[in-house]
């Protein structure tokens, strides 16, 4: 019997110690929930890094806890989380995929890590595999993974998805590994990118710096045929909407309504990252401010900034650039009764999010960057009652997909703060028109579906190639 293997940077589960026990949580994150169906499933397995520097002698703990869960690990150890995670993951890959080269570290002793690091889960992959198994690997951690394992399996079927842009070729070829990046990927029989400016601008920088042949979607490179689609990432949609409507998440509701009144809510949520257009939102915020002082009194932005990657600089200039941003807002507007800005620098139980969401009147989503962004899915799928509006960038993959939403360019300030007034202005039934559609592609393309096409038109490209022999 074939197995289905999936393989990302991190399991999908938090491990705690407390006094020499581990606990061990299994995450409800969407991904993990719409992998839910496939790795909980017989002896399907997902492997990835536990999160946590283990002891040489808990190793074995570690393993037999997470194998009742179906779950494997890799042991990263304290110079790998750096070089290989924080290092290139973090500081070379991410930058220049979210189109912010300046900020990105070309440093060799990263990129040696990345490829021992990649190596060492092909190993952890090799132990458990067989031939005949569905092997899907995730995202931007692991890009050299698929022709590792394919040089050891040569005819294993293998699926990549990146969750990340892919950026444009003259992007991209600013990475001095970009030739053993794009090999590294084209190991996969299927490449998944959320959207088809990915798909297009990773079949560019494959043809423009190797000797591949490409005809539509396909690239063929060493007498394999290699598939390149989209697949836009839904969310657990169903959860969402469910949540919204339960007891807990209306009595949350019914205090904010107590502390807030009729007040508008412009509803912000995201992990601390230069690519989310922060600093953008909060000056487009402040010019209607100061554009529209009737405003004063009856609005508020409310900024969840979930904590991340402090460690690197970047993230942490980011950090004091927002502190101080709101508090100048906050103290240049505020009246005795009444803040701009509610603003939260950790993260919340999804219970809060849910009741925030569907109280919100205003998502305002404004990435510079991001390859699909499940906040403005979150917000349309918890509009269970009154409607609202998203905002939202052209610049994230959802803006594909979620045409009803008010879209904006991030950089035009302008165009973002009336953006802003025409949400608040907007009548009742033109909300509800626009939130009914919103809500039927949130509702309809949920992670499920998302897993379901990926994982049959992997199948469907495997046995077209095998057809060829
Ligand atoms: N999120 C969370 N806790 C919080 C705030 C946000 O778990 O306090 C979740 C949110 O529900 C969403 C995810 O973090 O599912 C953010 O995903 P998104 O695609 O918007 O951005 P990413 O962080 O992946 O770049």
């Amino acid at each position: 019997m074939s197995k289905t293997i999936i393989i990302s940077n991190r399991l999908p589960v938090k491990i705690t110690q407390q006094n020499n026990e581990y606990e061990l949580q299994v995450s409800e994150g969407g991904l993990a929930t719409g992998l839910g169906s496939i790795y909980k499933e017989g002896d399907n397995i997902w492997i990835g890094w536990c999160g946590l520097d283990v002891p040489k002698e808990d190793e074995s703990r570690i393993i037999n806890e997470l194998e009742k869960e179906n779950l494997a690990p890799v042991f990263l150890t304290e110079d790998e989380i750096k070089l290989y995670y924080e290092g290139f993951s973090n500081e070379t890959l991410w930058p220049v995929f979210h189109y912010m080269s300046t900020y990105a570290q070309y440093d060799e002793s990263y990129w040696e890590s990345y490829k021992q690091v990649n190596e060492k889960f092909r190993d952890a992959v090799i132990a458990l595999a067989q031939p005949g198994d569905i092997i899907w690997i995730h995202d931007y951690q692991l890009l050299l993974l698929p022709q590792l394992i394919r040089e050891k399996l040569p005819d294993t079927t293998i699926g990549f998805f990146q969750h990340i842009p892919f950026p444009s070729f003259e992007l991209f070829r600013l990475i001095p590994w970009r030739a053993e990046l794009l090999n590294g990927m084209l190991g996969a029989d299927l490449i998944g990118f959320h959207t088809y400016d990915d798909v297009r601008h990773f079949t560019s920088s494959a043809t423009r710096v190797l000797p591949v042949q490409t005809n539509a979607n396909t690239i063929h490179q060493d007498d394999r045929n290699i598939t390149i689609d989209a697949f836009p990432m839904g969310i657990d949609a169903k959860k969402f909407d469910a949540l919204s409507k339960t007891e807990e998440v209306r009595l949350i509701n019914d205090n904010y309504n107590e502390i807030l009144g009729d007040t508008k809510i412009i509803l912000s949520i995201d992990r601390l990252d230069y690519s989310k257009g922060i600093v953008q939102r909060l000056l487009a915020f402040e010019k209607v401010l100061i554009e529209h002082p009737e405003y004063i009194g009856k609005i508020s932005l409310h900024m969840i900034v979930v904590p991340s990657r402090d460690t690197i600089p970047q993230y942490r200039d980011l950090r004091d650039d927002i502190d101080k941003l709101v508090g100048n807002i906050n103290s240049r507007f505020r009246t005795s009764a009444w803040h701009p800005i509610h603003y939260f620098y950790r993260s919340f139980p999804i219970t809060e999010l849910s009741a925030l969401y569907n109280r919100a009147n205003i998502c305002l989503v404004t990435p510079m960057r991001d390859g699909m962004n499940l906040v403005s899915k979150e917000y349309v799928a918890s509009k269970t009652n009154e409607p609202g509006v998203l905002i939202l960038s052209e610049m994230a993959g959802a803006s594909k997909e979620l045409i009803e939403a008010i879209i904006i360019n991030p950089n035009n300030l302008a165009e973002m703060s009336n953006a802003i007034v025409q949400a608040l202005e907007m009548g009742k039934e033109e909300q509800q028109t626009r939130m009914l559609s919103l809500r039927q592609t949130v509702l309809k393309f949920d992670i499920n579906h998302w897993v379901k096409i990926f994982m049959d038109q992997l199948k469907e490209v495997k046995e077209l190639e095998k057809s060829r022999y």
